[in-house]
C-alpha cells in the first residue's frame, strides 16, 4: 500500500477514505438497530413471563368453578390471600402480589420477604399495565392487572419477574455484536485501501507508460489488447491518438521539406539572374531584359505557390469556416466565365451543363473556398489538355451534389492515380511536358473539399483524358442561397 504515501488528494486515498467512511457508517447504523432490537426481544421475553403467571392468576380469580377447586368456596380476594396459595406461581426470579383496589398488599409470595411492590404501577381503571421498578431484590418488571370481581370486590394481581438475567443475557448480546462490528470495521477499513490500491492500480500503470511516450518517440504504443475494461479502452483511445498524431507530424515533416525543396528552385533562379544582372545588366541590355523577365517569372510562381500553401494551410487548420447556403450553378458559372479566355486562346471549348432538376443545387459552405476548388479543376483540364474539350457539369447522385470536370487531354496514368491529390506531386508528363504547376492544385481541392465533408476522386477515361468528381452533401431543404440563384448556371 505504498501509494498511500501520496497524500490525501490521490484518488486512491480518496476512493479508500470514502468507501471506509460509507462501511463505518452503515455498520453503526446496524450496530444501533440490532442494539435496540435486542433489547426489545429480551423484555419482550420478560414481558411473557409475567404475562403467563398473570393471565393464570386472573383466570382463577375471575372462575368461581375453578376457585372451588383450590380448596373451599371463599370470594375469590379472600382466597388468593390465603398463606401459601401463592407460593404455585413464584419461583427464584418470579415474584407475586395481590393488592385490594385500593392498593394495599393482600398476599404476596414468600420469596418477596419485606419488599412490595410500588402501588403507584397498578393502572388506574380495569386493565393491565408494565414498569420497571428498582427493588431491593434487582430491577424487577412488574406487570400490574385490575380485575374486577363477580362478587364486586376489585383485586390488583401484580406479578414480577427479575430483569438481572434478562439484562444479563442481553449485555452478552451486546458484547457479542460490538466484537463482530468491530472486526468487520477493521475488515472493511481494510479492505477498502485494498480495493481502492487494485482498482486505481491500472491506471498508476497506464500513466506511466503514458509517461514513458515524449513528443520525439510517437512511434510508441501503450498496447494494452488483453486489457477489455475502462482502462484497456483508454489505452485503445490513447494509442489511437498517438498514431493520428504521428501522422500529422510526419505530413507536416513532409511537409516542410517538400515546400523547402519546391521554394528552393525559383530562389536559386532568381539569385542566379540577379547575379548576372549585378555583373553585366550594365553592360548588356539582351541579359539585362532576359534576367529580369526571369525574375519576375519565378517570382509570380514563387507568389503563386505560397499563397497555394496559404489556402492549403488555411483548409487544413481545422478551424469552422463561416458556412452560408451556396448555390453550386452559380460557382460553376463563374469558374467558367474567368476561364473562357484561356480556352479561347488554347481553341478549347469550355462548356457547363447543369443536370439538377428545378436547376438548384444549395450546399452549406465558403463560397470563395469552393470556386477555387472549382477553378483549381478547370484550370488544370485546360492545362493538359491540347485539343478538344473541356466541361463542367453539375447533377445530384445518391441525395448529395455532383460536381464533374472532365477534359480530353493527357489523362492520367493508373500508377499517378493514388498521388495526385498529394502536396507537391505532379506526374511525368507534366514535368517533361514544362507545364507550368506547383503539384498544390489537387491538394487544396481536397482539402476544400473534406472541410465541407465531402469527397474527390479523379479517373482516367476510357475515351482518354480525365474526369474528376467533387461530392458534397447538400443543404437541408429550408436553406437558400443568400444571393439571386436566377442568373445561374447557363
Ligand atoms: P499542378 O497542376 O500544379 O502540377 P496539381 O496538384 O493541380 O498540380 O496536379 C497534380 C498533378 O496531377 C499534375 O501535375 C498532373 O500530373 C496531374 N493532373 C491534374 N489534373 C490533370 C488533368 N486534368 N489531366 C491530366 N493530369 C492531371
Amino acid at each position: 500500500m505504498s501509494g498511500f504515501a501520496r497524500g490525501p488528494r490521490s484518488l486512491r486515498s480518496r476512493i479508500a477514505i470514502w468507501y471506509t467512511l460509507l462501511l463505518l457508517v452503515t455498520i453503526a447504523v446496524v450496530g444501533i438497530v440490532l442494539g435496540v432490537e435486542a433489547r426489545r426481544v429480551v423484555l419482550d421475553g420478560a414481558r411473557a413471563a409475567t404475562d403467563r403467571v398473570g393471565s393464570d392468576i386472573a383466570r382463577i380469580a375471575s372462575n368461581s368453578e375453578t376457585i372451588g377447586a383450590l380448596g373451599d368456596a371463599l370470594p375469590a380476594d379472600r382466597e388468593l390471600a390465603l398463606p401459601g396459595n401463592l407460593e404455585r406461581w413464584s419461583s427464584p426470579s418470579t415474584f407475586v402480589e395481590i393488592d385490594n383496589r385500593d392498593g394495599y398488599p393482600l398476599a404476596k409470595s414468600s420469596n418477596m420477604g419485606a419488599v412490595a411492590f410500588s402501588s403507584a404501577s397498578a393502572p388506574a381503571k380495569k386493565g393491565t399495565s408494565y414498569s420497571v421498578e428498582q427493588t431491593p431484590l434487582g430491577p424487577i418488571l412488574v406487570r400490574a392487572e385490575r380485575l374486577s370481581l363477580a362478587s364486586g370486590a376489585g383485586l390488583v394481581v401484580k406479578v414480577g419477574v427479575r430483569l438481572d438475567l434478562y439484562y444479563a443475557t442481553l449485555d452478552r448480546l451486546r458484547t457479542s455484536l460490538a466484537i463482530v462490528l468491530v472486526v468487520a470495521a477493521v475488515a472493511v477499513v481494510i479492505a477498502s485501501f485494498a480495493l481502492a490500491s487494485s482498482a486505481i492500480k491500472p491506471i498508476d500503470e497506464l500513466s506511466r507508460k503514458i509517461g514513458e511516450i515524449g513528443a520525439d518517440r510517437l512511434d510508441r504504443r501503450v498496447a494494452w489488447p488483453q486489457r477489455d475494461d475502462e482502462v484497456g479502452r483508454l489505452a485503445r483511445s490513447f494509442d489511437a491518438m498517438l498514431a493520428r498524431l504521428e501522422e500529422s507530424f510526419a505530413r507536416e515533416r513532409r511537409f516542410i521539406s517538400d515546400a523547402s525543396h519546391e521554394l528552393k528552385t525559383p530562389l536559386t533562379v532568381i539569385n542566379a539572374n540577379a547575379q548576372l544582372l549585378e555583373r553585366w545588366g550594365d553592360r548588356d541590355p539582351a541579359i539585362r531584359s532576359e534576367s529580369l523577365q526571369a525574375i519576375v517569372a519565378e517570382s509570380s510562381a514563387l507568389a503563386v505557390m505560397v499563397n497555394g500553401m496559404l489556402t492549403l494551410a488555411k483548409a487544413e487548420s481545422g478551424d469552422a469556416i463561416p458556412r452560408k447556403p451556396v448555390a453550386l450553378e452559380e460557382i460553376v458559372t463563374e469558374a467558367v466565365l474567368a476561364a473562357r479566355g484561356r480556352a479561347a486562346s488554347k481553341g478549347l471549348t469550355l462548356e457547363a451543363e447543369n443536370r439538377v432538376p428545378g436547376g438548384h443545387a444549395v450546399v452549406m459552405g465558403e463560397p470563395h473556398l469552393l470556386r477555387q476548388a472549382v477553378t483549381n479543376l478547370v484550370d488544370n483540364a485546360l492545362k493538359f489538355t491540347e485539343r478538344g474539350r473541356v466541361s463542367v457539369a453539375l447533377g445530384i447522385a445518391g441525395g448529395a451534389a455532383t460536381l464533374d470536370v472532365s477534359d480530353t487531354g493527357i489523362g492520367i496514368d493508373e500508377g499517378a492515380l493514388a498521388h495526385i491529390f498529394d502536396r507537391f506531386f505532379r506526374a511525368d508528363a507534366s514535368h517533361s511536358r514544362a507545364i507550368e504547376g506547383q503539384g498544390l492544385g489537387l491538394a487544396i481541392v481536397r482539402s476544400i473539399v473534406r472541410l465541407h465533408g465531402g469527397t474527390v476522386e479523379a479517373q482516367r477515361q476510357a475515351t482518354g483524358g480525365s474526369r474528376f468528381r467533387i461530392t458534397l452533401p447538400l443543404a437541408a431543404p429550408s436553406s437558400s442561397p443568400s444571393h439571386d440563384v436566377s442568373r445561374a448556371a447557363e
